[in-house]
């Protein structure tokens, strides 16, 4: 049972210290009740504590690092099944997969890609995690070759090493320096070797089993040897064994009712059939790893896209920053309009005014990503806002005129916002597709 956090306090050694990282024990055991911390950071925890402790309060899905530096990703660390009850933390790392068996060119050419191509939405860039070296050839040395062909990009991306012969694994190991690739896949079989490998290489490394107890197993024999920073590949026969195997195994690690099941989940959406499909129902049902051959634009994008909206938090709008926003070059006759801070409010606007061709500049005030019509019901947009707003980006001096468009729904304000601001309000459209035929009609500076 999870322990509050008092009760987790009265085990801590009220040093207040902060060798934890926290200002005082008591916020450090805060931190601890809401699985936000581990027992570890704390240096003077007795061993019985810690036992006590590290059972109740570590996450129930451990976070796993892949690879290193700027390019690296974290997945594991959730707690819900269902986002609606909170959020969805880490997103899963979807990595693109090349065969020892293609060309060098082929796999510069994906390496490349994965390095170079970034796909922007709603202000966020969004970009493929890593490449996966399958070992199809059978030879450690074409293996290892094909690893050190993806080094020499220096693309400094997490790579996966996928292959069962640790011969194999041994040789291409040598050519990932510090970059601690993840290894697949430990198995019944070989996983005194692999523990070994991945332990000498400080590599996460992956448990491979076709059933639940098997992957259980797995964990236990591994942890053992001294390997915990595992992913759980449940080897699935089909796409809906993946989804019935993966939530099974969400739901036991995240109720505990099985902490050898608190690990990230591995799909490899190329061998699931339609790897479209695959690799949706991956990001929705529980995988923190998708490998998948290099996806063509459209499915690309789609993947990319699904991924950011499945983990934004469905309880915080995707926000801008407030400020002053140009489109195009605007001088200091161009029209200035005042809209809010909710993110597909601005790109909308955005496009729009991109394709008037009328230069002209963007007031965002910060409604903390409320759209404008909920924004003026819940009264976080009035006047005192876009007066506040109107001064601190500094408005009066980029222009040279006293005139402000308002959004058709914040019609109810413009008075107050005309006595706030002293500046005379215009009301555009409700309709951010009118913008263009608006501002040729209405806008004579
Ligand atoms: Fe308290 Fe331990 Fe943190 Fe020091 S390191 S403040 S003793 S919890």
């Amino acid at each position: 049972m999870a322990l509050k956090a008092l009760d987790i306090y009265k085990l801590l050694p009220k040093k207040n210290c902060k060798e934890c990282g926290d200002p005082t024990c008591l916020t450090f055991a805060m931190k601890l009740a809401g699985g936000k911390a581990d027992v570890d950071l704390c240096p003077y925890l007795s061993d019985e504590a810690k036992s006590v402790l590290g059972a109740t309060t570590r996450p129930p899905i451990r976070l796993v690092k892949v690879g290193v530096g700027e390019r690296s990703f974290k997945v594991g660390e959730e707690f819900v099944l269902y986002r609606h009850d909170k959020t969805f933390y880490h997103p899963p790392g979807i990595v693109f997969h090349v065969s020892d068996t293609q060309t060098e060119e082929e796999i510069e050419a994906v390496t490349r890609r994965v390095r170079d191509e970034t796909f922007t939405r709603v202000g966020s860039d969004l970009r493929f995690n890593g490449i996966a070296i399958r070992n199809e050839s059978g030879s450690p040395e074409t293996f290892a070759r094909a690893v050190a062909m993806v080094e020499s990009v220096e693309a400094h991306l997490p790579p996966i090493l996928i292959s069962r012969d640790t011969a194999a694994l041994k040789a291409a190991l040598v050519h990932c320096g510090s970059y601690h690739p993840l290894l697949h896949a430990a198995t019944a079989e070989n996983f005194h070797e692999m523990c070994a490998l991945a332990k000498q290489h400080g590599c996460p490394l992956v448990v491979q089993a076709g059933t639940l107890e098997g992957l259980a197993r797995l964990v236990k024999d591994c942890t053992a040897e001294g390997v915990s920073d595992l992913i759980l590949d449940p080897a699935p026969d089909s796409l809906g064994d993946f989804v019935v195997r993966s939530t099974a195994i969400r739901q036991l690690a995240i109720t505990r009712a099985a902490p050898d099941l608190g690990y990230p989940v591995y799909l490899d959406a190329t061998r699931a059939g339609n790897e479209d499909a695959a690799i949706a129902l991956g990001i929705v049902k529980y995988a923190s790893v998708i490998v998948t051959s290099p996806l063509s634009p459209g499915p690309a994008k789609a993947a990319l896209t699904l991924r950011q909206n499945i983990y934004t938090d469905p309880q915080k709008p995707i926000q801008m920053n407030p400020g002053l926003y140009r489109v195009g070059t605007p001088g200091k006759d161009a029209p200035v309009l005042m809209t809010v801070n909710f993110s597909l409010t601005f790109f909308t606007l955005q496009g729009y005014l991109e394709s008037t061709r009328i230069p002209c500049f963007m007031l965002i005030v910060d409604t903390e990503g409320l759209s404008v019509l909920t924004a003026v019901a819940a009264g976080k947009l009035n006047e005192t806002l876009v007066r506040d707003s109107v001064k601190k980006f500094d408005v009066e001096n980029e222009v040279s005129h006293r005139k402000l468009i308002i959004p058709g729904y914040a019609s109810p304000l413009s008075g107050r916002i005309e006595d706030a601001t002293g500046w005379k309000v215009l009301v555009g459209p409700r309709d951010a597709a009118e913008i263009g035929e608006y501002l040729h009609e209405e806008w004579k500076n």
